[in-house]
């Protein structure tokens, strides 16, 4: 996608090379401090940011090894897939992501490796292997990454530094707030305060001026992509291109023909208003940065829309993370409010209207074709509308014999359908619905307790839901 919106990027960033590094996007995980002089080379040990251009952490990286005249290099561990949640959908979009990668790092004559094994197995190995004396790495508020930074960092000579820079959101995650935040309100203006100092243009990662003397092996993607377990029957979507690119030309596509919609039509299942850019801030092929400071420059012509986008991209996203790095019970019942909590255990012995197991909601048996038709919509296309994803959620709430059964389902459902899945978005979103995260208690009800309730017929009353229903449910 050469469009103007890339054209138009990369003249700015050419402009932009002079920009400062805000140390306080960065952490030293490691008891070492500064890197020892006599190594070969400094390592971006990409993880969750899995870009180039507008990251945070390579840019961390390459001022660090221009300052002591070294080779640059990347890794990525791709650790063996081991369960349902790992699909073809998933790995399909992120191997040909890091193809674009590996190819524009090759331009860059930035070394990149692809090693197989999880981080803490792999990594020291290799650092020792090339004496790379420097590690900066990207940062995730999810358990399995932290584990791997633990498992990194154990296996580390004491001399060599790890840094983790947060590379994902606009206002570093232990910047925004020291603690759990209660809801979007009580975060909204630490994070607006910080837009100033944090949402600035992003200097460019430039040809790297010292070559390896060891380059990268050759990859074969294609060979890498079939050798792995994974469950291949959940398809990749047509409608998503992979990597730095493709996710480009969406938001250029958004800038022109969807944001003027956004501001009055985002609820609305049926109207194309969404900027469907969720897979690539997922993976990280596009920085929210990046698209921040697009959609502020260029939306000129929307302007009633800015703000609530800025809200959703900003606000709304980097609360997830929040929550994911403080609450160490994300993703079940226990890390909800006792509040929310106490309202379901009280109702979890109220009769359910319907009742269906896993199986039955997996394959959209239901009662409910507007249910029907979402969960087709996540299964078909690899993306649920956000209107729905609650009402979905929800519903699976009031159709299961228990809260936690309920919230499990729910969190499988989505992370293993959605392209965006397996993210702090997902479990907040999930757990909004189902166990009142971030929201308030409402009049008590049947089965929800004091959480916040919706029903099939106030989603008529809000958009055509015949309509949607005939698009995607084939009953
Ligand atoms: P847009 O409306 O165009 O928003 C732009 C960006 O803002 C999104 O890409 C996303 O990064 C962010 N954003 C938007 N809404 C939210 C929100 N409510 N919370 C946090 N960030 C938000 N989002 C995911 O990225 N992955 C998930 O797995 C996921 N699961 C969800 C499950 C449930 C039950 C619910 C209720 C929400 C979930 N969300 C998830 C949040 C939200 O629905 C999606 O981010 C959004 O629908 C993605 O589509 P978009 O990029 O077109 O969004």
């Amino acid at each position: 996608a050469g469009g103007w919106l890339q054209d138009l990027v990369m003249q700015q960033r050419s402009e932009e090379k002079e920009m400062k590094f805000n140390k306080k996007r960065l952490r030293v995980i490691s008891d070492a401090e500064k890197m020892k002089p006599g190594s070969e080379g400094v390592l971006y040990w990409m993880s969750r940011d899995q870009r180039v251009q507008d990251n945070w952490a390579l840019i961390r990286a390459q001022k660090l090894a221009v300052k002591e005249d070294l080779p640059l290099h990347i890794c990525f561990c791709l650790s063996a897939p081991k369960s349902e949640l790992s699909t073809l959908r998933h790995y399909g979009f992120m191997l040909k992501g890091l193809e674009e990668v590996a190819e524009e790092c090759k331009a860059l004559d930035i070394q990149f490796h692809l090693l197989h094994g999880s981080a803490g197995e792999v990594l020291p190995g290799f650092i020792a292997d090339r004496s790379l004396g420097a590690v900066v790495t990207d940062f995730s508020p999810l358990k399995e990454p932290l584990q791997w930074l633990e498992d990194v960092k154990k296996a580390l000579p004491n001399h060599i530094p790890l840094i983790q820079v947060d590379a994902h959101n606009v206002v570093p995650c232990w910047v925004a707030s020291p603690k759990l935040e209660y809801s979007a309100r009580t975060i909204r203006g630490k994070i607006t305060n910080h837009l100033p100092e944090f949402l600035t243009d992003l200097p460019l990662v430039e040809k790297h001026p010292h070559t390896a003397t060891r380059t990268a092996k050759p990859i074969d993607w294609d060979k890498t992509l079939a050798s792995l377990q994974i469950d291949r029957a959940v398809s990749e979507p047509q409608w998503a291109t992979p990597g730095t690119k493709g996710g480009m030309a969406m938001l250029e596509s958004f800038i022109d023909v969807r944001l003027k919609l956004f501001g009055s039509q985002r609820n609305d299942p049926n109207a194309n208003a969404l900027s469907n850019l969720s897979p690539w801030i997922r993976f990280g092929h596009l920085s929210a940065q990046r698209v921040a400071l697009q959609v502020q420059r260029n939306g000129k012509h929307a302007s009633q829309s800015v703000p609530p986008f800025i809200e959703e991209l900003v606000v709304r996203r980097e609360l997830t993370d929040n929550y994911c790095f403080y609450n160490k019970k994300y993703g079940s019942l226990e890390g909800a409010y006792e509040w929310a909590q106490k309202t379901l255990r009280d109702h979890a012995n109220d009769e359910r209207p319907f009742l269906y197991t896993r199986q039955q909601l997996e394959e959209a048996q239901t009662h409910d074709k507007l249910w029907n038709a979402a969960q087709y919509q996540m299964v078909s296309e690899g993306k649920m509308h956000g209107f729905l994803r609650m009402y979905w959620a929800k519903k699976i709430l009031e159709w299961m014999s228990s809260p936690e059964e309920a919230l499990s389902t729910a969190l499988y459902l989505n992370d293993r359908y959605s392209l965006d899945g397996q993210d702090p978005n997902g479990f907040v979103g999930c757990m909004w619905s189902i166990c009142g995260i971030h929201d308030q208690g409402w009049a008590e009800r049947a089965v929800f307790g004091k959480i916040r309730y919706m029903n099939y017929k106030g989603c008529t009353r809000k958009f055509d839901v015949p309509r949607f229903e005939r698009k995607f449910c084939p009953k």
